[in-house]
């Protein structure tokens, strides 16, 4: 226990906690986050404020003043050389009887020559051997000093310490890696730069190596876990195929035969339809949905928004129209007896394909047979449900499908443990959305555009930040916006407006009004972003977008080129002109999110699945991508030929809490 360790008292250990760090085994993986490389420096040669080492003798007897019960602070000083500098050191109190005049000393700490004053983070009365110094650096909260970790890590480390080394021998002797114990000895004690360096690494490959040794595993043993087998009437979804109103890209027609050949075999599915927006994953989903129809299993489409599920609501209604199935929408805005009427007819098996928001799969849903789910815009649930369906004991076919390019580093981590189907061209025919970016006082070719736009009879979104005007920032909101547009072309159109405050019944109708061209330019915030599919729409205007990720930009963007009509995309901001003219260099989601990452991060983007098993001690997966890759070869080839191993076992040991 962490309390073994010397030092370590009831407030310590309490402190320790807000760091993450609650056993022994937690404390020896809380890797320094910095080292400072330090050497021995003579102070003539400081200009500015910097950390330096420096022998010196002291000249005057240290005085110490107490701020608070916690905290004191000690001066005396010191003569380096020619030079008589003043030293300040915290908390060190303890140390006054033995700093005498003539004394000889080392001090570590910064040097300020602007008033001649040293800030002392410890001090030496022995010479100090190893030079340069490298000076582990810890991640702090209050109440504790990197000083004070280093001093506890030091103690933990005299100890025999009980740790397990995850990487098989093979690969040790592969890499020549460091043993492990003297890795973490290293890492927290450095001796020199080159051993540094071999610990790091060392930690790194481990640390991603488990990682895929998991993802790994999860996919082959999704891979065995036993679904439904289905008999799968190729006929008719052939037929199917040529009743649609337009062919099958070669990408999507490659989707649906993987899908086609999970849903036939044994195995579960548990799959990731990968492609940009526009690129046509609904139709995919929904053959994937009659495949399932015809072998007489139910299905459930998930939309992040009720927007959406009510467009998917729609397009099955006409897809599948004189074909016997029949087809629910379930929605908050239901009464609670609609509700019950579903929810009886889900269980009794009389309701094929159900399609709703999250609702589908929470508690009081029972389905007579659920063979597969799919979930749109997975990016916006996080990935819970497949917990959520587990605890229920049911084990349907899962099909997810995402809008979110994600570079091949992340996919890699994120979808390590799925089988993936990717959409990469959109329909033929489509143009590239021209995208301009223009500032606040060039709104007169804005509008002269979008009029343009409205004589050729078609349809404009226009995008605000806000709904309602702000105190508190200066930024574009719904209501201003409709008095602009009302000024502007309110005599010959008809304008919308759209926004999350508004009760589904408002939504819905004003949706309805767009699609159906009875409103023109409709008006709304990121309500839209997802998945919105009306094919008049050709022009996009965004208001203040330097408030958005280029990723959501992107995503705004798809919501029109939805046809082989020439469309418009049009940001308008005073600011960050540079991070948005990648917009306007590339249509190409992986680009921009690529941008994107390199801009703010992964972020949002890995959602719950980050906390747990996707944080890292010391890998990055960006930085580290070509360890992660060499980790994947090994992990997989080892796993292959070594799962009845006691490492594997090890290894996999709570695996299960990462599905
Ligand atoms: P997303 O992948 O962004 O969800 P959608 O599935 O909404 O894209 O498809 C975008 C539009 O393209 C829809 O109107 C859809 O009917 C149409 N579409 C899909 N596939 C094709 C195709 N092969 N040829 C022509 N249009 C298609
Ligand atoms: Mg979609």
């Amino acid at each position: 226990m962490i309390n073994d360790v010397k030092g370590i008292g009831e407030s310590t250990k309490k402190i320790l906690q807000k760091l993450g760090i609650s056993t022994i085994q937690d404390l020896l993986s809380f890797y320094p986050f910095r080292y400072d490389v330090l050497k021995r420096t003579d102070l003539l040669y400081i200009e500015k404020e910097d950390k330096a080492i420096i022998d010196g003798m002291v000249e005057s007897t240290a005085s110490v003043y107490y701020i608070n019960k916690k905290l004191n602070k000690m001066t005396f000083r010191m003569r380096t050389g020619n030079l008589l500098v003043t030293v300040y050191i915290f908390n060190r109190a303890f140390l006054k009887n033995k700093l005498l005049p003539g004394t000889e000393i080392t001090v570590i700490g910064k040097y300020n020559p602007r008033n001649n004053s040293l800030t002392a983070t410890d001090i030496r009365f022995s010479l100090l051997e190893e030079i340069p110094k490298i000076e582990p650096v810890y991640h702090t909260v209050y109440g504790i000093s990197t000083k004070k970790i280093e001093t506890i890590i030091g103690k933990a480390l005299e100890q025999e310490l009980d740790i397990e080394d995850f990487i098989p021998q093979i690969y040790k002797e592969k890499y020549h890696f460091l043993d492990k114990e003297d890795s973490i000895r290293e890492l927290h004690k450095p001796s020199a730069i080159e051993t540094l360096k071999r610990a790091r690494a060392r930690t790194k490959y481990e640390e991603l190596f488990v990682f895929m040794m998991k993802m790994q595993y999860l996919k082959n043993n999704q891979a065995s876990k036993i679904g439904f087998t289905r008999d799968i009437d190729k006929e008719k979804v052939n037929a199917f195929l040529k009743e649609l109103p337009f062919t099958l890209t070669k990408d999507q027609m490659s989707s649906v035969k993987e899908i086609y050949e999970d849903l036939s075999k044994e195995k579960r599915m548990n799959r990731m339809l990968q492609g940009d927006v526009g690129s046509g994953k609904t139709i995919v989903a929904l053959i994937a949905m009659y495949m399932n129809f015809l072998s007489g299993y139910q299905s459930a489409l998930m939309a992040p928004t009720e927007i959406l599920a009510v467009q998917h609501y729609k397009n099955m209604k006409k897809l599948f129209a004189g074909k016997g199935i029949q087809i629910a929408l379930l929605t908050g805005k239901l009464k609670a007896k609609e509700k019950k009427d579903i929810y009886k007819e889900l269980e009794n098996g009389s309701i094929h394909m159900v399609v709703g928001t999250h609702a589908l799969i929470s508690e009081a849903v029972t389905y007579q047979n659920l063979g597969l789910v799919i979930t749109d815009e997975q990016h916006r649930f996080g990935v819970r449900q497949r917990s959520t369906l587990k605890n229920k004991g049911m084990t349907p076919d899962i099909l997810y499908m995402s809008a979110t390019p994600i570079p091949r580093t992340y996919a890699l981590t994120l979808y390590g443990d799925m089988d993936v189907s990717n959409i990469k061209t959109r329909p033929s025919g489509r143009k590239d959305i021209i995208t301009k970016v223009y500032k606040e006082k060039e709104m007169k070719q804005v509008l002269e555009k979008m009029y343009e736009e409205l004589l050729n009879g078609h349809q404009i979104y226009v995008i605000a930040p806000l709904i309602e005007e702000s105190e508190k920032l200066d930024l574009e909101n719904t209501d201003a916006l409709k008095e602009k547009m009302e000024k502007a072309f309110g005599k010959k159109y008809n304008i919308g407006v759209l926004h999350g405050k508004m009760s589904n019944e408002e939504k819905e109708s004003t949706m309805k009004a767009f699609e159906q061209n009875e409103v023109q330019i409709l008006i709304s915030t990121t309500v839209v972003e997802v998945g919105v599919d009306v094919a008049n729409a050709t022009m996009i205007v965004i208001f203040d977008a330097y408030r958005f990720g280029l990723s959501t930009l992107h995503q705004l963007r798809g919501r029109v080129g939805r046809n082989d009509l020439q469309s418009h995309c049009i940001l308008i901001s005073n600011y960050e002109k540079e991070r948005l003219h990648i917009m306007e260099q590339t249509n190409d989601g992986f680009m921009v999110s690529e941008e994107d990452f390199k801009l703010r991060g992964s972020g949002d983007l890995f959602g719950q699945k980050q906390s747990g098993d996707m944080r890292f001690a010391l890998a990055d997966i960006k930085k580290d991508f070509s360890i992660l890759l060499r980790a994947k070869e090994d992990s997989t080839l080892y796993l292959e030929n070594n799962i009845e191993d006691s490492l594997t076992k090890k290894i996999l040991e709570n695996v299960q809490n990462l599905s």
